[in-house]
């Protein structure tokens, strides 16, 4: 099992320093994101125990479950799932660092009221659907910038960047779309010039199309099963669970 895990992040290591080289990049500004769901604590402490300080959840109860076990061992925790309101509460009990996954107003306003009370800022990414599929969440690109705008206004969001999943597809340039749309959208946002927001991070790349990603600007690649293997439950039950 460690050796598995600890191979699979060499070779990951390796794909994203051919990316960088590819695109005259440097591999320092990439992060890799460990997209834990479903992968037990062990198999985390591997990683976190072999230089990686960066993890993230889909879903609140799994956050809460593996909190005790984790909390000790120095890294970083963002959430990148579906987040619902009557969550709020408990996702701020778990020191999660990052929200990738501001996809609504709604959303944004419950959460600053919560932090607020608790005299605490989070930091959050806006999350885009790049793929226009009624499946995933996200805003609509066309919408993205208003959202931006009105979650500055929030002084306990700090806006950090953008994330998107993209299309699920073995079809390169049209994953590659997505992501045009999402740097495309990051230039727009910094042209606008909103006050009380950074635009550094694109939070972008999976397993399977990480390389792209990099090559359309990622900062973040969000890694799953490349590192860790076959999850048993399909991504369908991440993604667009009970979407209005
Ligand atoms: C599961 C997940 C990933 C990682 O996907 P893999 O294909 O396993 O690498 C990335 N981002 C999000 C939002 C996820 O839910």
């Amino acid at each position: 099992m460690k050796e598995d895990i600890l191979h699979n992040l060499t070779l990951i290591h390796a794909r994203i320093k051919n990316a960088c080289e590819k695109s005259g990049r440097k591999t320092d500004d990439i992060k890799l994101l460990l997209a834990t769901k479903t992968v037990s604590v062990e198999r985390i402490k591997i990683a976190l125990e072999h230089g990686q300080t960066l993890i993230a959840e889909n879903k609140v109860q799994e956050l809460k479950e593996k909190y005790e076990d984790l909390k000790d061992i120095p890294h970083e925790n963002h959430f990148i799932g579906h987040l619902q309101t009557n969550k709020i509460k408990d996702i701020l009990k778990y020191n999660v660092k990052c929200i990738q996954s501001l996809d609504r107003l709604e959303l944004a306003e419950k959460l600053h009221e919560k932090l607020l009370t608790e005299k605490r800022t989070m930091d959050v990414f806006i999350q885009v659907n790049t793929s226009n599929e009624e499946s995933k969440f996200g805003v609509d690109p066309n919408k993205a910038i208003e959202l931006v705008r009105k979650v500055s206004n929030y002084s306990t969001l700090n806006i950090k960047g953008l994330m998107t999943i993209g299309l699920f597809s073995a079809e390169t340039e049209k994953v590659r779309a997505c992501f045009k749309i999402l740097k495309k959208l990051q230039q727009d946002i910094i042209f606008e010039n909103i006050p009380n927001i950074t635009m550094t991070e694109l939070s972008m790349g999976m397993s399977g199309d990480l390389e792209t990603a990099i090559e359309e600007g990622a900062t973040i690649v969000r890694v799953g099963t490349a590192v860790f293997g076959a999850r048993i439950y399909p991504d369908s039950y991440y993604w667009n669970e009970e979407k209005a």
